[in-house]
């Protein structure tokens, strides 16, 4: 144990991917886990350890329980080994909006590149890890096949109330999930069947069994996708402007190789999803998180200033000096698109549009097995290009995973090969509880 730890210091002093790393873990269980250490992305509870969510506002927040998964994974004798770095509250991409005084993650191929994000610091030390892990993460808009991807290893995003999240620090509810990354599928199956199934305590848990009879047959191409993109530059891939060529070219020869296993691939095309799903994705998601986030005034938890003057004097100086800027940003917009009077015209008309988009799955669904697309349109960019984006470029860089994650559907990211040393990703999504057709076709696939 103490071994491991050792090479987890190690790893964390060049890469920067933990907050927080557990000196003594120590082994409760026993079962189906044992011999597998996890580390926890830092908005999922863990008792007695630091858990802050990327945020300085919640600077010494020590939870007083487990979230449910963590507790299962200790159950079943896991072994807990610190907190992951991550975007503040999950709110990006890269992992470069983390919160105030934390480190960004690097990649684990290229340290002047980033690890993706939100979930950064778990895909890092998931490919990293010289010892059997699996990282738990959680996604809203893709923070876990986003950062799978640029760093190589498998990531599973459950469908919504597949696993529960009681114990974890929200983002987004009607969109927040929490998964695995490792870079053994076999792992990855085994802890999915740990951390799954009803939770008394979370009211959104399901308790069906991921569908395991029905075969794969057919699996439909999302060909379309992505807007314009400053940091991808050739467009020519076959799979819509925004995807990088290279990372195009990869992706079919992936496609090639399922045909060869047997598999029947031929085009879907799901034009309301890719024109509608980032905005709708963007407008539910920040109003969600502007009122998740009125919690954290410095009163119930985490930190605290010296308090003068009204209440209102003491949130703001709280709030403002402890949150980051794009969660400031976030803040604004969410909180603008649920007002009296703009409600109707983007909170209620981006639910609508979900609406839509689930629709649009469903009937892709009466067709296909499995959907099969890019996971990112790029490869891991530099911290360099990155600074050249506006908000709203680097918003756009969730446009393949948005989808997914708004229809609440299970999806997979399966490295498929480098493009100039950088790994490449296929994102499978599958239909509601189908998590074990990812997991087999994706096995199959590596
Ligand atoms: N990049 C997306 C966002 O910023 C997704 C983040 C997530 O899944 N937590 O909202």
């Amino acid at each position: 144990m103490k071994k491991v730890i050792d090479e987890v210091k190690k790893i964390n002093r060049e890469y920067n991917y933990f907050n927080e790393i557990i000196e003594n873990p120590k082994k409760e269980g026993k079962g189906k886990l044992d011999g597998i250490y996890f580390s926890v992305k830092d908005c999922i509870c863990v008792k007695d350890v630091e858990s802050r969510a990327g945020s300085a506002i919640l600077n010494g927040y020590k939870p007083v329980f487990d979230a449910t998964v963590v507790k299962r994974i200790k159950k079943q004798g896991g072994i807990i080994i610190g907190k992951t770095i991550q975007d503040e509250f999950g709110f990006g991409g890269f992992s470069v909006n983390v919160g105030k005084g934390f480190e960004k993650p690097l990649n684990p191929f290229d340290k002047d590149r980033v690890c993706g994000g939100s979930s950064g610091g778990a895909a890092g030390i998931a490919q990293k890890a010289g010892f059997r892990h699996v990282a738990v993460a959680e996604s809203t808009g893709g923070s876990i096949v986003n950062p799978a991807c640029f760093c190589g290893v498998i990531g599973l995003c459950p469908g919504y109330g597949r696993v529960s999240r009681y114990g974890l620090i929200d983002y987004a509810n009607s969109l927040d999930k929490i998964g695995v990354m490792a870079k053994d599928m076999k792992d990855i199956a085994l802890a999915m069947d740990v951390i799954s199934g009803f939770d008394h305590n979370e009211s959104t848990s399901l308790n069906v069994k991921t569908s395991t009879k029905d075969k794969v047959v057919n699996i439909g191409l999302i060909k379309e996708s992505a807007g314009k993109s400053k940091i991808s530059g050739t467009t020519e891939s076959g799979f819509g402007k925004g995807v990088d060529k290279r990372v195009g070219d990869k992706v079919m020869e992936g496609v090639d190789k399922l045909k060869k296993l047997g598999y029947k691939v031929s085009d879907v095309s799901l034009p309301f999803t890719n024109k509608y799903g980032l905005i709708a994705y963007y407008l539910i998601a920040l109003s969600e998180a502007s009122t998740n986030l009125s919690r954290y005034c410095g009163m119930r938890y985490g930190a605290e200033e010296k308090l003068e003057g009204s209440f209102n004097d003491y949130f703001t100086k709280v709030r403002s000096r402890h949150l980051g800027e794009e969660t400031k940003r976030r803040i604004m917009i969410g909180t603008f698109a649920r007002m009296a009077g703009f409600r109707d015209a983007y909170y209620i008309r981006a639910m609508k549009v979900r609406t839509k988009i689930i629709e649009e799955y469903k009937k892709a669904f009466k067709k296909f097995d499995l959907l099969l697309s890019p996971t990112m349109p790029i490869i891991a960019p530099k911290f360099s290009e990155i600074e050249k984006l506006t908000p709203l470029e680097n918003y756009m860089m969730d446009i393949l995973t948005c989808g997914p994650n708004l229809a609440g559907l299970p999806h997979i990211n399966i490295p498929c090969g480098f493009v100039n040393k950088m790994p490449v990703g296929l994102m499978l999504i599958g239909n509601h509880f189908d998590e074990n057709k990812l997991i087999d076709v994706g096995r199959k696939l590596k």
